[in-house]
């Protein structure tokens, strides 16, 4: 008999099953797909020890006019997603007021900061080497007065958090980037953080070592879960009925879905994101962010990634990759994109939590459950660091930064 079930195998769940098995426990990990094929596969890839603050919603009028009337391709949004989502939106908007967004960055930093040592063990002992590149990505201003700000902000980030920096300008972008046609005003190089050539392969290659050290990876239906009478918890899956004592929730933006089943409510902002891939003749060297347009270049296996930002629609909208577009249209002056590959279109929710902050640890009203999701833009960064720290919480361990996490003091659960 397994001691824990995972339910969902992204970067979050696969990570935790991995923590939980080194820790010497027995794991079972459920998923309805293979692992990371979800949100964890089309991400752009950037492991971001430079993420040190989520991103707080815009609070000044003309931002927000500008989003408003649809003038931004970073945001942007539809009616029925505005209704949707309208609570967590709110709670979201209050979130990015300046002193509240720099308590949550207080913790936020934490995490990234650890981000890529955290990678580095299981990287290696997954045999993942030749997926990974250390040496940062872009993100290239296309006007002096933008470059200005970014500068300005990398400063800050070195002050603030110790996150390095070089600040090249457009010459010296376009030696390093020979595909670029054209000289921007300039970029920040955010050095430090690591770049995946195909997040989903990392997260598979992950998968597969927690199988190769003994572990359980079977097909289900989260859905199934059913807390059974002081013995835990049970879930179907194809290989018959799995229990265990305890059980984490790791499904990202289908966490609230299954935990309404079990009386929660959980506000959450689902951020969609597409991507695309072009079959460029000549390719960038580490991702590239089109900061003007919201979007990011990015080199994988499967050709140029183009991922877009955040389009707040309703989980249940079909697709409507515009962002996609508009940004293959604007970046046709930098860049030669060449064909597009073939290829159902993808598209993922970043799940992000209204207050910022992932939820890891137990659950408020359920013995030997836990949660671990909610990790918006940077989940593919944070899965073995909110791994490990929900092991701790499962120790019993306590801490600032494991308090500022606990679903059970988080007023974003209401249950
Ligand atoms: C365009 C885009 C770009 C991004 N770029 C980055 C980046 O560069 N760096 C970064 O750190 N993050 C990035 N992110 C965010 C990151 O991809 C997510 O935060 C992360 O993948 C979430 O991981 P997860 O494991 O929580 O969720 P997922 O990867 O979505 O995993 C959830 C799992 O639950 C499973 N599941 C769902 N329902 C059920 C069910 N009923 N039964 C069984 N299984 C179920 C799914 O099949 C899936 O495997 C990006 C996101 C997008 C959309």
């Amino acid at each position: 008999m397994s001691e824990f079930i995972i339910l969902g195998a992204g970067m979050i769940g696969v990570c935790t099953a991995l923590e939980l098995q080194a820790r010497g426990h027995e794991v079972a990990l459920v998923d309805r797909r293979e692992p990371g094929r979800e949100t964890s596969y089309g991400n752009a890839g950037i492991i971001q020890t430079e993420a040190a603050e989520p991103y707080p919603l815009p609070r000044d009028v003309a931002t927000l006019f500008d989003y408003a009337l649809g003038r931004k391709n970073d945001v942007t949004y539809d009616l029925p997603g505005l209704l949707q989502m309208a609570p967590a939106l709110w709670t979201y908007f209050r979130s990015s007021a300046p002193e509240r967004h720099r308590r949550i960055s207080h913790f936020y930093a934490q995490l990234t900061a650890r981000a890529t040592d955290d990678h580095a063990d299981w990287i290696e002992a997954a045999g993942a080497q030749s997926l990974i590149r250390k040496d940062g990505y872009y993100q290239a201003y296309r006007d002096q007065a933008a470059l200005d700000e970014g500068v300005r902000k990398a400063a800050r980030f070195m002050d603030e958090y110790g996150v390095p920096s070089d600040i090249l300008d457009g010459a010296e972008l376009a030696a390093k980037e020979p595909a670029l046609k054209k000289q921007v005003a300039g970029a920040v190089h955010w050095h430090d953080s690591w770049t995946c050539s195909d997040p989903g392969a990392l997260t598979a290659a992950y998968a597969k070592l927690f199988q190769a050290r003994g572990g359980r990876l079977l097909t289900g239906d989260a859905v199934t879960l059913l807390p059974i009478q002081n013995a835990g918890w049970r879930v179907l899956t194809d290989e018959g009925p799995v229990e265990a004592p305890q059980c984490v929730v790791a499904l990202g933006p289908w966490a609230p879905r299954l935990l309404s089943l079990l009386g929660y409510r959980i506000p959450m902002v689902f951020k969609r994101g597409y991507h695309g891939h072009f079959d460029a003749p000549s390719t960038l060297s580490r991702p590239l962010m089109d900061v003007a347009h919201g979007v990011l270049l990015c080199p994988m296996q499967q050709g140029l990634r183009m991922a877009t930002g955040a389009a707040l629609v309703a989980t249940s909208a079909p697709p409507r990759p515009r962002q996609l577009s508009r940004g293959v249209d604007a970046v046709a002056d930098l860049i030669e994109l060449g064909p597009r590959v073939e290829e159902p279109q993808w598209y993922g929710m970043r799940p992000c939590m209204p207050d910022m902050l992932p939820l890891v640890g137990p659950a408020p009203r359920h013995k030997g459950l836990w949660f671990n999701f909610g990790h918006g833009h940077q989940g593919f960064t944070l899965g073995p660091t909110s791994a490990k720290l929900l092991v701790k919480a499962i120790d019993g361990e306590q801490s600032e930064l494991l308090n500022a996490l606990d679903p059970s003091r988080r007023s974003v659960v209401i249950d």
